[in-house]
Formats: structure tokens, sequence, C-alpha cells
């Protein structure tokens, strides 16, 4: 609390695309509410603070802090150091946070790959002399310096303790407005808040308990990309070859992505008990293709198996969009340590 007893609120953003800023906003007429409740204390995508500022608050002087993003360079991580020492309850807010999400793809890469492709083999780079951003750059005026570009990304609570985990890409914000309600009610009323650890704004259960789509036997053939299929608007995504997610995916968005014909991505990360969403989700498909028969011979069904696997566009890239950081593959190897 502060000097007008109200509770301070931050919100920062590492390694991330601004959604879930937007997505805080879209709680409509109720940011009114937190606005009233809270005095913000840092957060740059709508007000004018410097990070001076925030070193020069004493230690747990944030109430609150919703941090987005991942960790993907050495300012990413001095943020989360620095915002972890200031507030009492430290939140890692969407899945980029939460889990590395998009950013995190890159541990299927390497840094030089990345480098190379962005800077080098890029249709709308012009780089004839084949610059690299430096860590330090001397100019008439001092040095210049950059963040070290690290060679994996990770999670917030990859590299600090983390309170409490919302996940999302980004978090849905009815969703958000009942956290904040449960923050609020812990701040203002002493209401308990739920244990440190605790996945918050989300279901337990796998997103197809909260589908609507008739589900029957799964026996798939092949796959579809969503442009190859006009899709039966009733029945189970999956079950006609439309990669869905939703088995290996925590329910709480209210199955968004099936309800408009869409499969799930994965975006609200693995249901309780499910380490790998990754491994669940291929384990699910592996358990529901239906090709040849036990008495061909193996060398043909495994070739069928494969021409049915082979419809499965960017498998890695699909299994694991969201949970790379935090898979049990954690990156690809590349014969270097992982920082
Ligand atoms: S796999 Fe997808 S479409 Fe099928 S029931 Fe689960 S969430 Fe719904
Ligand atoms: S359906 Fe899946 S991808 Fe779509 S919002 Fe929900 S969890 Fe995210």
């Amino acid at each position: 609390m502060t000097e007008n007893g109200k509770p301070k609120l931050a919100m920062y953003w590492a390694s991330s695309c601004g959604g879930c800023e937007i997505s805080v906003l879209n709680i409509h007429e109720n940011i009114l509410t937190v606005d009233e409740v809270f005095d913000i204390a840092f957060f740059p995508c709508i007000a004018d603070f410097k990070i001076k500022d925030v070193e020069a608050y004493p230690d747990g002087y944030i109430d609150i802090c919703l941090f987005n993003g991942a960790i993907r360079n050495s300012e990413n991580e001095e943020m989360a150091q620095l915002l972890r020492q200031k507030s009492k309850v430290l939140v890692a807010f969407g899945s980029c946070a939460y889990e590395g999400c998009i950013p995190a793809l890159s541990n299927l890469t390497t840094k030089k790959a990345t480098f190379e492709k962005v800077y080098f083999n890029n249709p709308t780079i012009d780089n004839p002399d084949r610059i690299l951003p430096q860590h330090s750059t001397e100019v008439a005026e001092g040095e210049l310096t950059l963040p070290h570009f690290y060679h994996t990304v990770k999670s917030l609570d990859q590299v600090v303790e983390v309170d409490y985990f919302i996940p999302g890409c980004p978090p849905e914000p009815p969703q958000i407005w009942a956290v904040l309600q449960v923050v609020i009610g812990a701040l203002t009323a002493g209401q308990p808040l739920p244990p440190a650890g605790s996945i918050i704004g989300a279901g337990t259960m796998a997103l197809c308990d909260e589908c609507t789509r008739e589900k029957k036997e799964k026996t798939i053939k092949r796959f579809f990309r969503p442009y190859e299929i006009q899709p039966n608007p009733d029945q189970c995504l999956l079950e006609q070859g439309i990669i869905c997610m939703g088995i290996a995916t925590r329910s709480g968005c209210g199955a968004l992505c099936p309800s408009v014909g869409i499969g799930c991505r994965g975006c609200y990360g693995p249901p309780d008990g499910v380490e790998d969403q990754g491994a669940k989700m291929l384990s699910a498909i592996a358990s529901v293709l239906d090709v040849g028969h036990e008495s061909m011979d193996e060398d043909v069904l495994e070739e069928l198996i494969q021409e049915a696997v082979d419809t499965i566009a960017d498998p890695a890239g699909t299994f694991y969009r969201f949970s790379m950081a935090h898979s049990i593959l954690k990156r690809v190897k590349n014969g270097k340590g992982a920082a």
C-alpha cells in the first residue's frame, strides 16, 4: 500500500507482441475500477515510466506485477529480476511469460541461424555489408549498447520465482477481470488468494470438456489444412482430420477457436496432470490414426503411417507452438550450452 492507501499495480512487457496489454484494456469499463482501486506504479504501454523510477522503489513496493513476454535477451532478464525484487506478487501473464510461446519456437533453431534469417536471408532486408547488431558500439558521443541476445528463450519462471501463472495468447478479458477481482478482494478486503504457484484465470480440465462439438470415436486417415476442407459445423474438428489441440490444452477460454470452426492452437497450455503439451498431443494423434491393418507387412504399414503423418504441416511448431520453453525438449541440440 502507499501514501494514499491504494495498492500498486505494474504491468511490463518483455519479449512479446503487445496483445496481453490489449487484452487487459479489453476488460472494457472495468478498467475504471482498476484505475479506482490501484495506483499504477509501472506500465510502459500506457504511461511514461522510466526504469530508474522502479529502481528507486523500496523492495516489495509494487503489490502486484503482471509480467508478460518471454525472456529473449539480457534486458528481459534484468527487468524480470528487478520487478521480482520490487513486487510482492509476480504473475507470469500470458503464454510467453508462462511457457515461452511463439518467441520460444526459435529454440528449434540456433541464435546464429536466427540472425542469418533475420539480417541476411530476409526478402525485406537490404544488408549488403552483412552488418549484425553488436552488443557495444563506439560513437563520437560514447558507447552505445544493446542487450545480449540469448541462445535459448526462457519462460519467466526459468529466471525468477513466480507466484501465479495466467495462461492464454492472450488471456481472455473475462478471465483477466475475474483474476483482478480476486486480487482486489485480497488487497482491499483481506480475502484469500489462491495457493502460490497456481495457474489462475483458467480451468483445470482439457479444452474438449468445454467444447460443444459432437464427439464420436476418432479414426483419422489423414489430416487437412483448414483451407483444404469445409468442416461439418457440429462435429469434432479432430475427427474430421483438422488438427485441434483441445485434448492437450487447458480449458478456460470457452473453446473459442473450435466454436468458429478453427482448431485449437493450444494457447492455454497443458491441462492439470500433463507435463508436456506436445508429447500429449503426439500420443493422442498416434492413438487415433487409422491406416492399414495388423496383418499388413510392417514396411508397408510404416509407409502408410508416414504418409498420414506427413499430412501434418510443421509438427514441432504445431504441437509446441506455445509450450517450447516448458517442454521436456527445451531446445534443439547444438553442441553448446543453453545459455
Ligand atoms: S478436439 Fe477440438 S473440436 Fe474436438 S472436441 Fe476437442 S476441442 Fe472440440
Ligand atoms: S481455443 Fe485454444 S487456441 Fe483458441 S483461445 Fe482457446 S486455448 Fe487458445
